[in-house]
This record gives C-alpha cells, sequence and structure tokens, in this order.
C-alpha cells in the first residue's frame, strides 16, 4: 500500500522516496506510540542524514516549537506594547529611565523609603491594591519624582497596562480647558482620562495657592480613582501639617483610605548631594 501523500499526488512510493531523499527503511519501535516505518535520509532531501525516528515523537516536538516561538512573539509584542505606554506615560525628560535602582538613598530612611515604594509596586502591579494611595511628601530635592517615575515605569513594564504622570497645574490646565467653547473634551472627560490609568501620579502639588477651585479640582481627581478602585501617588513639597489645609481634607480622606500611606522625605537635601530631584 502506498503511503497517503504519494496517492494524494498520484505518485509511486519509490519515486516519491526519491524526491524526499529517503534511501532506507525499516521498522522502528516508539516507546511513547508503538510501531513505527523508520526512513533513512540520504542526506541529498531537505532533511540531514540519517535515520528520522518516529514521525509522532518529531511531530510533537514540531507542535512544542511551533508554541514555543508563537509564546515569544507574543511577549515580544506585549514587552512593545509596555514601552509604547511608558512612551505616552507622561513622564517628564528629565526623568525618563530614573528607576529604582539609580536612586542612591542617603540615610537610612531614604533607603526604607526605596524598599517600601518597590513593596508598594509589588502591591499595584499585582492588582492586589484595592485602590491604595501614596502620598509623598518633604522637601526638594531628595527625589521623590525620581521614585515616583520609577514606579510609575515599573507597574507600566510589569502591567502592560497604561499609567500617567501629571502635574497638579496641567490638571487645573485641562479642566479649565474644558469649558472652552470649541472643547473636544468636557471636564467629565478630563478626570475620566485622569480615572482612567492603572497608576497616576499627581506631581508639584501645593505649588499654588490653593484656591476652592483648585481643592474642587484635586477632590474630583482623587475620588474619581478612589471610585474605581484605583491607586493615586500624590507628591507635594508640603509639609504633612500643611497638606489638608491646602488640598482639602476630604481628598486626604481619600487618599488615606484603603490603607493609604504617607512617606516624609524630611531630611535635608544639602546632606543629599549627588541624590536627585
Ligand atoms: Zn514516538
Amino acid at each position: 500500500m502506498g503511503s497517503l501523500i504519494s496517492e494524494v499526488l498520484g505518485v509511486p512510493d519509490e519515486q516519491m522516496d526519491k524526491i524526499l531523499g529517503i534511501d532506507d527503511r525499516r521498522n522502528g519501535l516508539c516507546e511513547t506510540h508503538g510501531d513505527f516505518i523508520d526512513r533513512h535520509h540520504s542526506g541529498k532531501g531537505r532533511a540531514s542524514e540519517g535515520w528520522a525516528g518516529c514521525p509522532q515523537c518529531a511531530e510533537e516536538r514540531h507542535q512544542e516549537r511551533m508554541r514555543e516561538e508563537e509564546y515569544q512573539r507574543q511577549m515580544e509584542l506585549m514587552r512593545q506594547r509596555a514601552r509604547r505606554f511608558v512612551a505616552q506615560s507622561g513622564i517628564p525628560k528629565r526623568f525618563s529611565g530614573k528607576s529604582f535602582d539609580t536612586y542612591r538613598p542617603v540615610n537610612g530612611k531614604s533607603a526604607s523609603i526605596l524598599r517600601k515604594i518597590r513593596e508598594y509596586s509589588d502591591i499595584v502591579s499585582s492588582g492586589e491594591h484595592a485602590g491604595r494611595s501614596l502620598i509623598l511628601l518633604g522637601n526638594v530635592g531628595n527625589g521623590k519624582t525620581h521614585l515616583a517615575c520609577a514606579l510609575l515605569e515599573d507597574v507600566i513594564l510589569r502591567t502592560c497596562k497604561p499609567g500617567h504622570y501629571w502635574t497638579f497645574a496641567e490638571l487645573v490646565r485641562d479642566v479649565k480647558a474644558s469649558w472652552r467653547k470649541n472643547s473636544e473634551e468636557s471636564e467629565q472627560d478630563v478626570y475620566d482620562r485622569f480615572a482612567n490609568s492603572e497608576l497616576a501620579i499627581l506631581d508639584e502639588v501645593g505649588m499654588q495657592n490653593f484656591t476652592d477651585f483648585e481643592q474642587t479640582v484635586a477632590y474630583e481627581a482623587v475620588n474619581a480613582r478612589y471610585l474605581l478602585e484605583k491607586p493615586t501617588v500624590v507628591i507635594t513639597n508640603l509639609p504633612a501639617s500643611e497638606l489638608s489645609i491646602c488640598l482639602g481634607e476630604r481628598v486626604v480622606d481619600r487618599l488615606r483610605e484603603s490603607g493609604g500611606k504617607a512617606f516624609d522625605f524630611d531630611w535635608d537635601s544639602y546632606r543629599s548631594k549627588g541624590a536627585e530631584q
């Protein structure tokens, strides 16, 4: 009886063997698949010289290779997607590429904060955060924005989901821009945009005089994420004692709910020469 392929093509077996470079056959026994006809390749066809072995084993190896290649391809697409999200995250140029590894703790407290923010990144990336937020307080030049940007990039790369960096002034500007007659975005759209990303960093809070309007913007933005149980990191140069007064108590309450923590970068920055903002 001819093989299936030779029957389909209407070519006799011997001729088919020639085309495939097969110059010998023998009975084979596979531990998994049992009896099979082993084929010897002359090395003149596509296969290299030698006995081919069990065809079903060969097929399974082939399938496994295809699955592995497909897996690698999907992983590479995910990596490209995550890198695109990082590029679109709004991380300021001077902080792009700043990572946990390039942050130089200048004292025990900064080393402890670095460790806790790394742990926070694990929690946010795992999705087990229940909306837990962070407040980074304290002196300029102690690396708050560096660590927040490192955190944001880390979370984006690990979750392959978009995350965004905003300054408070940008948020206020976008809300005001939504009032223009020809604006394509409504005020709600701005808050939705703020709320939608996996992690949002809100930097430079407290650089301005807090009017009722600004307190409302801060509340609407933070509350929109709170309702979706999404984590927010607020960065401010204000001392803890002034935060509630400037930002409004209900904003701080929202940030502290679900176990939100505040880290105070309160050491003198003159001692942290070489450390970056
Ligand atoms: Zn086999």
